[in-house]
């Protein structure tokens, strides 16, 4: 049978001596869990080029979030299993990463078609004190309607312990490229509603996981909807402007998302749900939202939402800490944990 690796059974032993061999590599840094962020694409350039531009992008605006709120990044554009390629990468890189970085408490999975979008929002941590799987969605959708978009796996957090590899090792079995992956698709689609007929991918398998083994793992899992820790798109990408108007950043929900994701959209990959230009005129306005909460505080704004262009928004001054103390987004951000 398919695993990701030698079976390991005493990782929080062994990580939790190394942390006290180690005190130099603490995994809380002043009472904050340390986070690594993963993202990453494929190892090919993109079908278009214009997906490789925006796939700078995306990474340009993560660099930009996690600079702001001290979280480390990892791009990961290999397949260290190539059973495993494809959405099924992320869980491999997931484990070799909390193995390889034992300081690190939680490891943040974020996809690069997902965007930022309030700079200013701090996830709220201490909510998942008693967690170890932070996944955005709805117990409604997952356990009444057996949904297959219940939770979203665009954006989530795994904790590094025994608990998460015991997961992954109960999740990727369906993931193996061809005659498993084709199987276990239909599985899949007979089982979750709405699901389109297609091999299993990893989003889907989750979601029939938890339903299938509630008992065994749900205790551990948090469905977040208090804040969209990942928004789908469509909703969000047309409201930015009035969202500007009436709100602020630091909300991260409807008023303005923390995330927003463009699921359905391809723009490095062949085939989407949605006209390619209507996918890269909404990235671009996504990006662009974000970016003009971090060029605040040089002083500069983009021209419109979907113009690269930007102009300056306040004068040049011989005293340019005064801006500092006014628009240093480190200093203003969401207090959580
Ligand atoms: N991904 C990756 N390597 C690959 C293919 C995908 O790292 O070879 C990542 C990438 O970040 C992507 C995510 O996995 O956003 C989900 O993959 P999917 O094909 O579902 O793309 P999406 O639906 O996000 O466009
Ligand atoms: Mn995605």
């Amino acid at each position: 049978a398919f695993s990701l690796g030698p079976k390991i059974s005493d990782w929080d032993q062994q990580r939790h001596q190394w942390l006290q061999q180690n005190p130099e590599y603490p995994n809380f840094v002043r009472g904050k869990a340390r986070i690594l962020l993963l993202t990453g694409s494929p190892p090919k350039p993109c079908d278009n080029p214009i997906g490789d531009h925006y796939l700078l992008k995306s990474i340009k605006n993560k660099i930009d979030y996690c600079r702001l709120h001290g979280i480390e990044i990892v791009y990961n554009l290999a397949h260290l299993d190539k059973e495993l390629a494809g959405y099924w990468a992320k869980l491999p890189m997931i484990r070799r990463l909390m193995f390889s970085h034992p300081e690190v408490e939680w490891i943040w999975w974020m996809d690069s078609d997902a965007f930022f979008t309030d700079m200013v929002f701090e996830l709220p941590l201490s909510k998942y004190d008693d967690y170890n799987l932070v996944l955005h969605g709805y117990p409604d959708l997952l356990f009444e309607q057996k949904s297959w978009i219940a939770v979203n796996t665009g954006s989530f957090l795994f904790r590094n312990c025994q608990w998460s590899l015991d997961l992954l090792d109960d999740w990727a079995p369906m993931g193996p490229k061809g005659l498993v992956r084709e199987e276990a698709g239909k599985v899949l689609t007979a089982n979750l509603k709405g699901r389109p007929a297609f091999e299993a991918d990893d989003q889907s398998a989750l979601i029939y996981l938890l339903l299938s083994k509630k008992e065994k793992w749900m205790d551990k899992v948090f469905l977040e909807n208090s804040y969209y820790l990942h928004g789908y798109w469509a909703g969000l990408v047309d409201r930015y402007e009035e969202m500007v108007e009436k709100y602020h950043p630091g909300l991260g929900d409807e008023r303005w998302p923390f995330v927003t994701h463009f699921v359905g959209c391809k723009p490095c990959g062949s085939y989407g749900d949605y006209p390619v230009e209507r996918c890269l005129s909404s990235m671009e306005r996504a990006f662009n939202f974000a970016d003009n909460q971090v060029l605040k505080l040089y002083g500069f704004r983009h021209r419109g939402l979907l113009s690269p262009k930007i102009k300056r928004i306040r004068n040049e001054t011989v005293t340019p800490l005064e801006y500092v103390d006014q628009f240093d987004i480190r200093r203003h951000s969401t207090v959580s944990s």
